[in-house]
C-alpha cells in the first residue's frame, strides 16, 4: 500500500470556512441589542409584583420585556431568563436570588454556523475519496478518476511471503502447489493443452489464513500479486464497478504471469437478486463484468484469480461455475498439530524461556485460528514485558489464552452488590452442573470479575481434546451445564436476570440442531429437515432459506426443541437442588474471591448417585 499523502488542501479549506463562519457570527451578534437590561428571574418577578412591567414577549425560555416608565439607570426594557415554576417557588420562598443563563451559548451558535458547511465539506471530500482518488490531489484527483481501478495501488511485484509462513493448513497447500508450478511456467502447461483452473476459491472463518496464502502463492511464484476487496467494486453508481473490474483485468493481462485476488468476493459476489434494496443493477453489471472477464481469459494469458470467503453459500451460483471459480480450497480452523506448527511460526521472533512447550499451549486453545495464536504470542510477549520478565514463559501463555478466550480483563467495571450475587450464583450454577455430571468437561475457572463487553462473569471449561463428533449424551450435558446459571438463578429466586442470554442462544442452537440437523429428536426421526443451503439449490436457494417441511413438521420441530431445552434447564435445577448447600458456599466464596479455579470449587454429589 501506499502511503497516504497529507491532505494538505483540507486544513486550507477548513480554515476558510472557519474564518467566514466567525464574521457572519460576529455580524449576526451585533444588532439585536438595545436599552435592554439584563436582570435576574427574581429581580423580574419583583418588577411584576410591583407593577412596573408593561408588557413582556416570551420566547422560548428569554423573557423580553419593556418597563412601564424608564428605569432611574436610563433602560427602558429588560431580559430574564425563565426558571421552571416550581423550582422558583421554592426558592422564593427561601428568599434566594434566581436567575438562568441562556442554554445556547455563544459558542453553540458559533458552532451552529459553522458546523453545517463543515459537514458538506466533509461529505465532499469522503465521497471524492470514495471514488478512487489518491491521498493528495483531493478533488480533481479524486473526482475525475472515478472509474479507475483502485487496485492499481496495491500491485505488489515482490511478494517476501512464503509457504513457510503458513502452517497448519497442508492440505490447502498441496493444492495450491499446482498454481504455483503453473504460474512459474505457463508455456509448459499450454504445450500438453492442459487445463488450469483460472478461478480458485479460498473457504473459511475470518484469521484462518486465506490472505496469507494468496499472498504465498504470489510469493512462491515469484509473480505480482494485485490485491483487491469485493467491497470495493462496490460502488454508487451505475457502472463504476464494472468499470472498475474491466481496468482491473487489463492492468493483470499486463503484468502476466500473475494473481488477482479478490478478499470478501461475497461482497461483490452475492446471488442476484437476492439482495433487497437499491443498488441493484450497479451491482449486476460489476458481477456480470468480472463473469464476462473470467470467461474471455485468453489462453495463454497466465493469470490465476484467487478469491476469499468465510459465506459461499450466499455466492452466485454462476461465480461457481466451470471456469470460474470451479475449484473450493477449504481453509478451516486448525487442528492441534496445525496449531502447534502454526505457534512455530509466531515464536520465531519472540524470545522464549525454557519452560515453554508448543503442544501444552496448543491443547489449551482449541478452536483458535492462526490470526488468534498470532495475537496469543504477541499477547504473551506483551504480558511477560509488563511483568520485566527476561524471557517469555508458560505463565504469560497461560495468561494471554485467558484474556483471548475471556476478553480483556476489566476490574474497573462495577457491579451493584445485588448484580454481583446474582452473577456469583449463575457461575457458580454452571460449575456445580458441570462439575455434577460425569463426564462434562471438567471446569478450569470460575470468575465474577468482568471480563470484554459482554460478559459479567464466566465459567471456564475446557475439553480434553479437539471434538469432531459429538453424541446426543454430550450434547444434551452440554445444554444442562449452558442452562446451569439460569437453574441457579431460578433457585435464589425471587427473579431470573438478563444474564442468561447468551447461554439460552447457545443452547438453542444446540437442540436445533439435535432436532434438525443431526436426527437427534426422537420422533422427528432420522431426518436432516435443515440442510445447510448449498449452491447447488439453484439461482434463489443460495440466499433464502428455504424451508422444505410442513407447516405440522415446523412445529413438531419447535416442540422438540422445546422439550430438549425444558428437559436440560429442569436436570440443571435438579442438580443443584440437590447441591443447594454447596451452591451457597460457592457462591460465598465466589463473592469473597472474585475467582476460583479447579479444586477451590465446591463439590457436588455426582447427578444420579444415591447419596442424592
Ligand atoms: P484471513 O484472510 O483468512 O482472514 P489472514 O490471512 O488475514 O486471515 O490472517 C491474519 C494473520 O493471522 C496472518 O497475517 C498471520 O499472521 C496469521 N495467520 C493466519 N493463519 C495462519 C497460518 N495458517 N499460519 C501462520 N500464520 C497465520
Ligand atoms: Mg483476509
Ligand atoms: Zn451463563
Amino acid at each position: 500500500m501506499a502511503p497516504k499523502q497529507p491532505p494538505k488542501p483540507w486544513l486550507i479549506q477548513v480554515f476558510w470556512v472557519l474564518a467566514l463562519g466567525f464574521l457572519v457570527f460576529s455580524l449576526v451578534g451585533q444588532t439585536g441589542g438595545g436599552a435592554a437590561e439584563t436582570i435576574s428571574y427574581t429581580r423580574f418577578r419583583q418588577l411584576l409584583a410591583d407593577g412596573q412591567v408593561l408588557k413582556v414577549v416570551v420566547s422560548g425560555e428569554q423573557i423580553r420585556g419593556d418597563f412601564k416608565d424608564k428605569q432611574p439607570d436610563g433602560s427602558t426594557g429588560f431580559i430574564a431568563q425563565r426558571v421552571p415554576p416550581d423550582l422558583a417557588e421554592m426558592l422564593a420562598a427561601r428568599g434566594v436570588e434566581v436567575s438562568a443563563a441562556p442554554s445556547s451559548s455563544g459558542f453553540g451558535t458559533l458552532l451552529g454556523w459553522v458546523l453545517p458547511p463543515l459537514l458538506f465539506v466533509g461529505i465532499w471530500l469522503g465521497a471524492s475519496r470514495l471514488m478512487g482518488g489518491k491521498g493528495g490531489g483531493m478533488l480533481g484527483g479524486g473526482l475525475l478518476s472515478v472509474g479507475r481501478s483502485k487496485a492499481r495501488l496495491s500491485a505488489e511485484t515482490d511478494v517476501k511471503v512464503s509457504f513457510d509462513d503458513v502452517a497448519g493448513v497442508d492440505e490447502a497447500k498441496e493444492e495450491l502447489h499446482e498454481i504455483v508450478d503453473f504460474l512459474r511456467t505457463p508455456e509448459d502447461f499450454g504445450r500438453l493443452g492442459a487445463h488450469i483452473p483460472r478461478g480458485i476459491l479460498l473457504v473459511g472463518p475470518p484469521g484462518t489464513g486465506k490472505t496469507l496464502l494468496a499472498r504465498a502463492v504470489a510469493g512462491e511464484a515469484g509473480v505480482a500479486f494485485f490485491n483487491t476487496n469485493g467491497a470495493e467494486f462496490v460502488e454508487m453508481f451505475v457502472g463504476v464497478g464494472a468499470a472498475r473490474v474491466r481496468d482491473l483485468f487489463e492492468q493483470a493481462r499486463a503484468k502476466s504471469p500473475c494473481i488477482i485476488f479478490i478478499d470478501e468476493l461475497d461482497a461483490l459476489g452475492r446471488a442476484r437478486g437476492a439482495t433487497a434494496g437499491g443498488g441493484q443493477d450497479e451491482k449486476e453489471q460489476t458481477l456480470n463484468q468480472l463473469l464476462a472477464e473470467m470467461d474471455g481469459f485468453d489462453r495463454s494469458a497466465a493469470i490465476v484469480i484467487l478469491a476469499a470467503t468465510n459465506r459461499p453459500e450466499i455466492l452466485d451460483p454462476a461465480l461457481l461455475r466451470a471456469g470460474r471459480f470451479d475449484r473450493q480450497v477449504l481453509v478451516d480452523r486448525p487442528e492441534k498439530k496445525g496449531r502447534v506448527q502454526i505457534l512455530k511460526v509466531h515464536l520465531k521472533t519472540i524470545k522464549l524461556a525454557a519452560d515453554i512447550d508448543c503442544d501444552a499451549i496448543a491443547a489449551m486453545t482449541p478452536g483458535f485460528t492462526g490470526a488468534d495464536l498470532a495475537n496469543l504470542a504477541n499477547e504473551a510477549a506483551v504480558h511477560a514485558t509488563r511483568r520485566k520478565a527476561d524471557a517469555t514463559a508458560m505463565l504469560d501463555f497461560a495468561a494471554a489464552v485467558e484474556r483471548i478466550v475471556a476478553g480483556l480483563e476489566k476490574r474497573s467495571r462495577v457491579l451493584i452488590p445485588r448484580e454481583r450475587r446474582i452473577v456469583a450464583y449463575h457461575e457458580m450454577g454452571h460449575a456445580l452442573v458441570a462439575r455434577a455430571i460425569p463426564g462434562a468437561d471438567p471446569v478450569q475457572k470460575v470468575s465474577i470479575i468482568p471480563r470484554g463487553i459482554a460478559a459479567l462473569g464466566y465459567t471456564m471449561q475446557r475439553p480434553a481434546e479437539d471434538r469432531f463428533l459429538m453424541g446426543a449424551d454430550e450434547l444434551r450435558t452440554r445444554m444442562a451445564v449452558l442452562m446451569g446459571g439460569r437453574a441457579a438463578e431460578t433457585l435464589i429466586g425471587p427473579d431470573v436476570s438478563t444474564g442468561a442470554a447468551d447461554d439460552l442462544a447457545r443452547a438453542t442452537d444446540i437442540a436445533r440442531g439435535m432436532v434438525a440437523r443431526f436426527g437427534m429428536g426422537g420422533a422427528l426421526g432420522p431426518v436432516a429437515w435443515d440442510t445447510e443451503t448449498g449452491h447447488f439449490l439453484g439461482e434463489q436457494g443460495a440466499f433464502w432459506h428455504k424451508r422444505v417441511y410442513s407447516e405440522a413438521t415446523a412445529r413438531e420441530i419447535d416442540d422438540a426443541v422445546r422439550r430438549l431445552l425444558g428437559e436440560a434447564l429442569a436436570r440443571a435445577i435438579a442438580i443443584l437442588r440437590t447441591n443447594r448447600a454447596a451452591l451457597d458456599a460457592g457462591a460465598e466464596d465466589l463473592l469473597a474471591h472474585e475467582m476460583l479455579t479447579g479444586d477451590e470449587l465446591p463439590v457436588p454429589v455426582p447427578e444420579g448417585s444415591d447419596d442424592a
